[in-house]
């Protein structure tokens, strides 16, 4: 095998001090979790302001690279090959022999670019680059140096081994999960709503999600598409505990008691109640939905206020101002498309009315509400203490 280890580099722009320890730390635990779905047992460790993933034996390289791409918080992926010091007339050996195997075609321009972590090294990192570059040219006629726009980038980084690394594979960005606090998302068998956890994962986020199954009106292969949908989606985000809330009854009691062109609406308030008391009892501090502005009739502005009304944790909506092609340009990029576009009902879809309210007057939809005050409580409670906890990874 090549490359036994990766360099991790990420961006560390803003976090400084106690914020830093805590960064690398969700990141290497996050490598971690990423890298045990490979084939092929790693070590992931820190030293000295690097993140190494180093494989113990044979391993799967094009899965580890793939895992590695999905990890947030990561700027670049380096497959490395580390050497032992033996000396400078070694060193230079070792180079060739690297640029000799990484580079079958040998007529590109290069640079060398030598960094001294141990500085009892007897060179200079300018006499390094300027050793190493002769050498390579001497034993690769075809190469020459570009110091500015090199087509390649030859890193020696000169620690108690030696790093050898040129290709730097982009990593997804953002911050590792586990940065920054925890959230509840409504997860539907949709486009969106696997794109919004995405998204907001992206920034250092747990997340968790709720479903709300509507059963027998919805089937079981719909809940087994939220459930294949949070795994794809974990993949990224790590484990998500997905809360499968049993919704059947209150939406017959809805469907039975208020104005059919209110239902959607009014469903929707109970959906984000029910959330956030699910949210708060798993310690979340915010929510998150794939709604976004003027997509369906209850995704008007005004349709979003009346629903945010019964909210008091905060909603992120990361894909409020998007268009649907926007948003199925993600889904199909982080691999959640196909599965958002089996044809099974979710529970909104059935219970629509032919003319739903666009605007809602919120005065009347408090009106009906009050018609549900005999049972709505205890079936909330109900829905609540029933949830099915589904741990999706
Ligand atoms: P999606 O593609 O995410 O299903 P949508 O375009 O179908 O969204 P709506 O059905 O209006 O839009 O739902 C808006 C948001 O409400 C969804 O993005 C999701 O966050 C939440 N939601 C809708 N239905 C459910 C459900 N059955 N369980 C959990 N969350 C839901
Ligand atoms: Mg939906």
């Amino acid at each position: 095998m090549k490359y036994h280890s990766f360099l991790i580099k990420y961006a560390e722009i803003g976090i400084k001090g106690k914020n830093r320890y805590m960064f690398e730390d969700a990141l290497v635990k996050q490598i971690r979790f990423a890298l045990s779905q490979v084939d092929g047992e790693f070590e992931v460790s820190k030293e000295s302001g690097r993140i190494y993933a180093k494989a113990n034996g044979e391993y799967d390289y094009e899965d580890a690279v793939e895992a590695l791409k999905r990890v947030f918080g990561i700027s670049g992926i380096c497959p490395m090959v580390q050497v032992e010091d033996l000396g400078f007339e070694e060193l230079k050996r070792q180079v060739i022999e690297y640029v000799n195997q990484e580079y079958p075609e040998k007529n590109f321009t290069f640079k060398v670019n030598a960094r001294r972590a141990n500085k009892q090294y007897p060179l200079t990192s300018e006499e390094i680059n300027r050793d190493l570059g002769e050498a390579l040219l001497e034993a690769f006629p075809g190469l020459s140096v570009d110091v500015h726009h090199p087509q390649v980038m030859v890193h020696v980084e000169i620690r108690s081994r030696i790093n050898l690394y040129s290709q730097i594979i982009p990593g997804p960005g953002g911050m590792p999960v586990g940065t920054n606090g925890r959230a509840m998302l409504l997860l539907s068998g949709g486009i969106d709503s696997p794109v919004a956890g995405y998204m907001i994962a992206k920034r250092g986020v747990v997340i968790e999600a709720v479903y709300f199954h509507a059963p027998p009106y919805t089937s079981d292969r719909a809940k087994q598409k939220v459930v294949d949908l949070a795994k794809l989606v974990s993949r990224y985000a790590g484990p998500i505990k997905l809360h499968v809330v049993n919704f059947t009854e209150i939406q017959l009691y809805i469907y039975d008691k208020c104005p059919h062109e209110e239902l959607t609406i009014i469903m929707r308030r109970y959906m984000m109640r029910i959330a956030q008391i699910i949210a708060q009892k798993e310690k979340c501090q915010g929510l998150i939905t794939g709604e976004s502005i003027g997509q369906v009739a209850s995704q008007t502005v005004q349709s979003l206020a009346a629903t945010n009304e019964v909210c008091t944790m905060p909603v992120f909506r990361p894909v409020i101002g998007f268009d649907k092609q926007e948003i199925v340009d993600i889904s199909e990029k982080i691999g959640t498309f196909e599965t958002s576009i089996q044809p099974f009902e979710d529970c909104c879809t059935i219970f629509v009315a032919k003319h739903p309210v666009t605007k809602p007057n919120i005065n009347m939809i408090h009106r009906s509400e009050e018609k549900l005050a005999e049972k709505i409580e205890e079936m909330v409670n109900t829905a609540v203490e029933t949830a099915e906890v589904v741990i999706c990874q």
